[in-house]
C-alpha cells in the first residue's frame, strides 16, 4: 500500500464550502466564528470528530484539535491549516487574538456556558450567534452529496428488503429491531441514523413508539420506520406491510389514504412550492376521507447530515422549496387501539421537479411468514 499522500478531490469541495461560509462572515462584519458543532464541523472539513474549534475568519481557517484526532485530521483536512490543541481554552484564546477580532460569531447549538467560557477569553468583544450561515450553506445539497445521500437510502432499502423477506412467527418488534442493526452493521453503515420504530398491531397508531418484546400477529401491520448513516449522510424511510396474510378491510383502506396523500405531496415537490403548501396536499387528501385528525404530525423534514434538518415541512412553515433540497415526504394516518400507517419517501428537489431516492415499492404488500 502506498504511503504517500493522496489528492482528495472531496477537499477541493470542502474548500469552496470554507470559502463561501468566509464571505459570509464578512458580509455580516465578523472577524472570525468559532465552528464547535460536529456536523459542521464535518461538512466544512471532512472530518469526524466529537471536540474541535474551527476557528474561521474571512481570510484564514484554523482547525485545532486535540492528540486523538490530530493524525486523522492531517490525513484528512487538506484545505485548511490543522494544529494541534494542548489546552483548549488557551489555544483558542491566542488563535482568537490573531486577527484582533471585534465581533465574533458562534453557532446557537453552542451551549450558552461554552460561549460564556469563550467571551472571557477575549474581554471587550462582541459575540454574535452565526449558525444559521453554516445551516443556510446545509439547505442546499451538491451533488456529491446528493450521490452520499442516495448511498445511504440505497442501504435503507436493502436492509428493509432483507429484514421483511425473512419474517418468521414468533418474531417480536425487538427481533425486528435487532435484525436491522445486524443488516447495517453488515452492509458497512456507519450507524443507525437514529432508533428505528418497529411498531406493529395497535402500537403502529403511534408515531413515536420504541420497538417492545411484542410478537408479530397474522393480520396486523408492521410498520418500520429507518435509515443508516453513509459517509456521514443520513438516510429516512417508512414503509407498512402486512403480516402474514391480508389485515381487515379498514386497515387496507387506512393504507390507499395515506398512499394517496402520499403521491399527491410528492407529485407536487418543485422548486418554488412553499413548504406549508405541501402539508395542507396531503392533509387535504386525508380530510376528504374523514382521516384528517388521525394526521398528528407534520409533512416531512430537510434530511442531510442529521437526520432532522432545514426545511421543515409543516402548516406553520415558512420555507420555499430550492433545487438541491433533500426532504421527506411523511404523512400518516394513526387510528388509536387500532393501528396506524405513514408512509415516508426521501426526495431531492431538481431543477424541474424531484426525484424519489427511496426505492422500496409503496404497493400494499403481505409479508409472508417464512419458516
Ligand atoms: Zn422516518
Ligand atoms: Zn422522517
Amino acid at each position: 500500500m502506498s504511503t504517500s499522500p493522496r489528492f482528495d478531490p472531496q477537499s477541493r469541495e470542502y474548500g469552496r464550502r470554507v470559502k463561501k461560509a468566509q464571505q459570509g462572515l464578512a458580509r455580516r462584519k465578523l472577524d472570525a466564528m468559532v465552528v464547535y458543532d460536529r456536523h459542521n464541523t464535518f461538512y466544512l472539513t471532512g472530518l469526524h470528530c466529537s471536540f474541535s474549534y474551527l476557528v474561521i475568519s474571512p481570510r484564514e481557517a484554523f482547525l485545532l484539535v486535540d492528540g486523538r484526532y490530530i493524525e486523522a485530521a492531517r490525513e484528512t483536512v487538506r484545505h485548511i491549516d490543522v494544529r494541534l490543541m494542548r489546552k483548549p481554552r488557551q489555544d483558542l484564546g491566542r488563535l482568537l487574538r490573531g486577527p484582533r477580532p471585534r465581533a465574533v460569531g458562534f453557532e446557537g447549538s453552542a451551549a450558552w456556558g461554552t460561549v460564556d467560557e469563550w467571551r472571557s477569553l477575549l474581554p471587550g468583544v462582541e459575540w454574535h450567534e452565526c449558525g444559521e450561515l453554516i445551516l443556510k450553506q446545509r439547505l442546499i445539497k451538491s451533488p456529491t452529496e446528493i450521490k452520499l445521500i442516495e448511498k445511504s437510502a440505497r442501504m435503507t432499502d436493502q436492509i428493509f428488503e432483507n429484514v421483511t423477506g425473512r419474517i418468521e412467527p414468533g418474531m417480536t418488534e425487538m427481533d425486528v429491531r435487532n435484525r436491522i442493526r445486524g443488516e447495517a452493521d453488515r452492509l458497512g453503515a456507519r450507524a443507525l441514523s437514529f432508533d428505528c420504530i418497529v411498531a406493529s398491531g395497535m402500537t403502529s397508531s403511534r408515531p413515536h413508539y420504541s420497538p417492545a418484546e411484542r410478537p408479530l400477529e397474522a393480520g396486523e401491520l408492521l410498520l418500520i420506520d429507518m435509515g443508516v448513516v453513509v459517509e456521514g449522510y443520513c438516510s429516512d424511510m417508512t414503509r407498512v406491510v402486512a403480516v402474514g396474510r391480508p389485515p381487515k378491510p379498514r386497515l387496507r383502506r387506512l393504507y390507499d389514504a395515506v398512499l394517496e396523500a402520499e403521491q399527491a405531496a410528492l407529485a407536487a415537490v418543485k422548486p418554488g412550492v412553499a413548504c406549508a403548501e405541501l402539508d395542507r396536499i396531503a392533509r387535504d387528501k386525508l380530510k376528504a376521507r374523514r382521516l384528517g385528525r388521525y394526521f398528528i404530525h407534520g409533512l416531512g423534514h430537510g434530511v442531510g447530515l442529521e437526520i432532522h434538518e432545514a426545511p421543515t415541512l409543516n402548516n406553520r412553515s415558512q420555507q420555499i422549496l430550492r433545487a438541491g433540497m433533500v426532504i421527506t415526504i411523511e404523512p400518516g394516518a394513526y387510528l388509536p387501539g387500532r393501528g396506524g400507517v405513514r408512509i415516508e419517501d426521501l426526495v431531492v428537489v431538481t431543477r424541474n421537479g424531484r426525484r424519489v431516492l427511496s426505492r422500496t415499492p409503496k404497493a400494499f404488500r403481505v409479508a409472508r411468514f417464512s419458516t
